[in-house]
């Protein structure tokens, strides 16, 4: 064991941890020059194009050392954003130590603290690394300051690199080696391994990431999962190496994967236990939990004939993301569809996107909810997420959504844009704090519901890009809760209804019925548009009638023209939902979800 080391990288968004993590590789001669592509571990097409890490990936790296041995270097990659910090917490509980990236231009940034605070929790050893010294702009004075002062960490042993240029390499590998312990762990006690990822696998099923920290897992082991009891067969175990790299067993101390004829990855749980089931572990390794969505929306397909097509894709796609939960949904509007749960407003975006393009669904997304929470006259408490399962009102005793701490940092001369944007998201109780020259940390208390939307993108345009956000979960508050219903010709649209504050329920109104205004051609009637909350309305927009035929100008003329209009026309009422007699684009369903 003492040759071994299991690390992560940290580092707040685009400080190069993709790019350390593809230099680390190529040095250890993982892969030569030609089959090297940029950011080998980022391999969804989504994360290469966003430059984020959606999903983790593993390296086991061999390293010959100034001393002359030879270690094998576990590199643990994590997920880069808020969405994911449990699947973080589980990957950081399988490392010794992390390499703390820092910018050498940019300095310390909010994500690098929050990142730095999760390491302390799980007792890491912390080498702090300046990377990107090849930068004209780099200040690597001033970012040392920054890593005393901010981070309490001693700047005099931060080894300093250029990822992008392969600058100061070996000195980051000298540090994993001399500063990062060797795990401890014993080889003869029952198998105790921490599942902290796993992924999909056509051929043979779910993948499981672990770390093993007692015991030894063989091919032909009946392992068992501590949270469900489940038994399998182990086929295989090895290492990654950016292939899987079969070998007989994985001992104490290791970092590899497991494979054991489990159909999904649904049936995994990140965090789980792994135990022997002829001899097991007497308890669990700590800080297991279920993952819970805490964002919801109705995926429609634009043409119902789509429906069994959408369902299959789902199923799919759900193959390789446990986090996803759906389940049957319908709405008059919109006809059958699925209601989703996600981990948050970036897992959303990217089922999204992913069931478009590389599932080729052409869906309707309703409005993102939270989970809200109702008291009843009975005094029975439910929730939630679905405005159409809004209680009758009569019988509401009480209502509830979901907070978040907030902490936004940014150079102080956007405090009074910060604060401003906080307020209009209902934030409270905000607190400031200097954690160096020029910047400011504000800290506020602010529903769920404000942040899942669009926070993010207002918050970099009002800091010009310059702000960061970080948040964590503080449970429920009591908060004045309607139901806003949209009516098109005086159809209640179900598909558009949102649970609101009441304080933003005409602006939301407003802005709905003018953005529908906007979206919905003209008919051969007057449309009417109407926001209504408890049967009142607070908002309305109408469209009026259209007077010519659209292929009237071309009577009589060019009939090639003319069928091309009827064509196109054709094709957009594919795209069209039929609400009464109205017919509405999914642009139009598309639209709302924009605010700016
Ligand atoms: P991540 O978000 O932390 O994974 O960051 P990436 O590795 O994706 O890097 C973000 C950007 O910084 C990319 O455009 C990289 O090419 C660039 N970058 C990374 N390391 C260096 C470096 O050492 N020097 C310079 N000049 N650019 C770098
Ligand atoms: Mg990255």
């Amino acid at each position: 064991m003492e040759h071994l080391r299991n690390f992560s990288i940290i580092a707040h968004i685009d400080h190069g941890k993709s790019t350390l993590a593809d230099r680390l590789i190529q040095a250890a001669g993982l892969v030569d020059a030609r089959g090297f592509r940029d950011q080998i571990l980022d391999t969804l097409d989504l994360e290469r194009e966003r430059g984020i890490t959606i999903k983790s990936n593993t390296a086991t790296l061999p390293y010959t050392g100034l001393d002359g041995r030879t270690y094998q270097l576990n590199l643990i990659d994590t997920p880069g954003h808020v969405d994911f910090s449990y699947e973080v917490s589980r990957a950081l509980a399988s490392c010794e130590g992390v390499l703390l990236l820092v910018d050498a231009s940019q300095g310390v940034e909010a994500q690098t603290l929050a990142n730095l605070y999760a390491a302390m929790e799980h007792d890491l050893v912390i080498v702090p690394v300046i990377n990107k010294i090849d930068l004209p702009s780099a200040d690597v004075d001033r970012v040392k300051g920054e890593i005393e002062t901010e981070l309490g960490l001693e700047a005099d042993r931060a080894i300093l690199c250029s990822a992008k240029e392969g600058l100061g390499i070996q000195d980051v590998f000298e540090a994993i080696v001399s500063r990062i312990p060797a795990p401890q762990g014993d080889p003869s006690k029952p198998l105790a391994a921490l599942v902290f990822d796993a992924h999909y696998d056509p051929f043979r099923g779910a993948v499981v990431a672990c770390r093993v920290f007692d015991g030894r897992v063989r091919v032909g082991d009946h392992i068992r999962f501590l949270s469900n009891g489940a038994v399998y067969k182990v086929e295989e175990v090895g290492l990654f190496r950016l292939k899987r790299e079969p070998r007989p067993e994985l001992e104490a101390g290791q970092v590899g994967y497991i494979l054991a004829g489990i159909k999904t990855v649904s049936d995994v749980r990140i965090g789980d236990t792994i135990t022997l089931n002829e001899k097991p572990v007497a308890a669990a390794l700590p800080g297991f939990r279920e993952v819970k969505p805490v964002v919801f929306s109705s995926i429609y397909p634009v043409s119902s004939d789509d429906y069994a097509s959408l369902q299959d894709a789902l199923e799919k796609y759900k193959l390789n993301d446990a986090a996803l939960v759906y389940q049957k949904d319908s709405s008059a509007a919109l006809g059958q569809g699925f209601r989703c749960g996600f981990l948050g407003l970036l897992h959303l975006e990217i089922v999204q996107e992913r069931l478009e393009r590389e599932y080729d669904q052409s869906i309707i997304m309703t409005i993102p909810s939270v989970q809200y929470r109702f008291t009843l006259d009975t005094g029975e408490t439910i929730t939630v997420e679905n405005p159409q399962y809004y209680p009758d009102p009569v019988h509401i005793k009480g209502t509830e959504e979901p907070y978040i701490r907030a902490a936004i940092l940014c150079p102080d001369r956007y405090m009074g844009a910060v604060l401003k944007l906080c307020t209009e998201r209902r934030g409270e109780n905000p607190r400031f704090s200097v954690p160096g020259p020029g910047r400011v940390e504000i800290v506020c208390d602010m529903p769920l519901a404000e942040v899942i939307y669009d926070f993010y993108d207002r918050l970099k345009t009002v800091t010009q890009g310059y702000g960061s956000f970080d948040y964590e979960w503080i449970g429920y508050r009591s908060s004045d809760l309607v139901k806003l219903d949209i009516l098109v010709n005086g159809e209640k649209v179900d598909a558009l209804s949102l649970i609101v504050h009441r304080n933003r329920a005409r602006t939301w109104a407003v802005q709905v019925c003018d953005r529908l205004k906007e979206e919905i051609p003209r008919h051969q009637f007057k449309i009417a548009i109407q926001g209504a909350v408890g049967g009142k309305i607070i908002a309305r927009s109408t469209i009026s009638a259209f007077r010519k035929d659209v292929t009237a100008k071309c009577y009589g003329g060019d009939i090639t023209r003319k069928r091309k209009l009827l064509e196109k026309q054709k094709k957009g009422k594919k795209r069209m939902k039929m609400v009464g007699s109205v017919s509405i684009p999914q642009s139009a369903f598309v639209a709302v979800l924009k605010t700016d």
